[in-house]
């Protein structure tokens, strides 16, 4: 898809998620939030649903959680431009409920579809209700900070799925916090394993930067994961960190927090455009 049948896509889900009413969230809905960012971003970030803020707003993470996640994403040198932002339900569960299956059902075309158009070489999922839609059946506290292939059926073509805790868990509980550090330390390099992963599949198409140039996709001379290396499935006990992190490396969580992997360094001096 081109760039210009990407945005009038992305658009086109916009304007129907603000006028759904598929579920019942719509009834309490100041704005509904159908995401943002780049539309040519390689990178999607997945979260729950918006909060009070967001709904204020008509935009994702803008609260307190939507501060750690760009302090998370600086701490890679992203910026949240950089990448596309989006929820698995658009519009607030009353009282920062949790979503009910019925809404997450009802909300799942605009995602699957914004997916399809984003065609993403990552996706990264914020909390357990988006890493349910991505890995049915897997904990939170097993699979955060590793990967496995996105399901086609999720609208992503080619991606692999990378799972987090939600920023909101980060910032109650500080080794939640520092964890969340460490694993975003390992996201550029699951975007080159991504990436390798697109072109031995001859399945990618060229990406772009905003400006039109092609993109380069070879990266730095690195050790990553070959790209037919296997990744465990959700319903496998254990799961394999998408780069092997030391334990002495586990230290602070500052933002400026820099990852002692030097794979994972190398690979944050990276940028996506
Ligand atoms: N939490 C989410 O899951 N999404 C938002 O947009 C904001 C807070």
């Amino acid at each position: 898809m081109r760039r210009r049948e990407r945005l009038e896509a992305l658009e086109q889900i916009a304007n129907e998620v603000r006028d759904c009413t598929g579920c019942g969230l719509h009834e309490g809905r100041t704005r509904a939030v159908p995401g943002e960012g780049d539309p040519d971003t390689e990178v999607v970030f997945v979260g729950e649903g918006p909060g009070m803020n967001e709904d204020r707003e008509g935009r994702p993470f803008v609260g307190r959680a939507g501060g750690l996640l760009v302090r998370l994403l600086g701490s890679i040198g992203w910026q949240r431009e950089d990448v596309f932002i989006t929820n698995v339900v658009k519009c607030r569960p009353p009282g920062n409920r949790d979503p009910q299956p019925d809404e997450i059902a009802a909300c799942a075309p605009f995602l699957r579809r914004q997916l399809a158009a984003l065609d993403p070489a990552v996706i990264v999922t914020l909390g357990r209700y988006s890493m349910a839609t991505f890995m049915p059946g897997a904990r939170i506290g097993q699979v955060h900070g590793t990967t496995q292939p996105a399901d086609p059926e999720t609208g992503a073509r080619d991606a692999l799925v990378f799972a987090m805790y939600h920023p909101a868990a980060a910032l109650r509980t500080a080794a939640i916090e520092r964890e969340s550090f460490e694993d975003i330390a390992r996201v550029p390099s699951v975007l080159i394993r991504a990436r390798e992963r697109r072109e031995a599949g001859g399945t990618s198409g060229q990406a772009m930067t905003t400006s039109g140039q092609a993109m380069t996709t070879s990266g730095p001379a690195m050790t990553t994961t070959p790209a037919d290396a296997p990744v465990p499935s959700p319903d496998e006990a254990s799961y394999t960190p998408a780069t092997p992190y030391p334990a002495s490396t586990a230290a602070t969580a500052s933002p400026a927090f820099v990852p002692a992997d030097p794979a994972a360094d190398e690979a944050s001096q990276l940028t996506l455009f």
